[in-house]
């Protein structure tokens, strides 16, 4: 899966949103199979990650989780991801509700 780091967007309004996972941190980690990282996946950003944010890009279908930190999950602008992060789908009907 390739997908392009810059041109990302957090998407409006998730943060009533809840999956069977519990959280969408644990969402993340459910469906990456990876442990969780210590910092945001935002490039240029080293704060800690601590929640599962959903992100778009016109160039993606669908919404994505990454691990973020609470200040990033505010950014109204676009921003580009860091090198190597992973992103699960956030439609649960691919994932944790199939
Ligand atoms: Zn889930
Ligand atoms: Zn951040």
């Amino acid at each position: 899966m390739s997908l392009p780091a810059d041109g990302w967007k957090n998407k409006k309004g998730t943060g009533s949103r809840s999956c069977n996972c519990g959280s969408w941190k644990d969402h993340w980690i459910n469906n990456s199979k990876k442990a969780w990282p210590s910092t945001c996946s935002i490039s240029g950003c080293n704060n800690a990650a601590t929640l599962g944010a959903h992100v778009i890009n016109s160039k993606v279908s669908g919404e994505k989780i990454v691990p973020a930190c609470a200040s990033c999950n505010k950014l109204d602008s676009e921003f580009s991801l860091k090198g190597g992060v992973t992103l699960v789908s956030a439609n649960k009907q691919e994932t944790c509700e199939k």
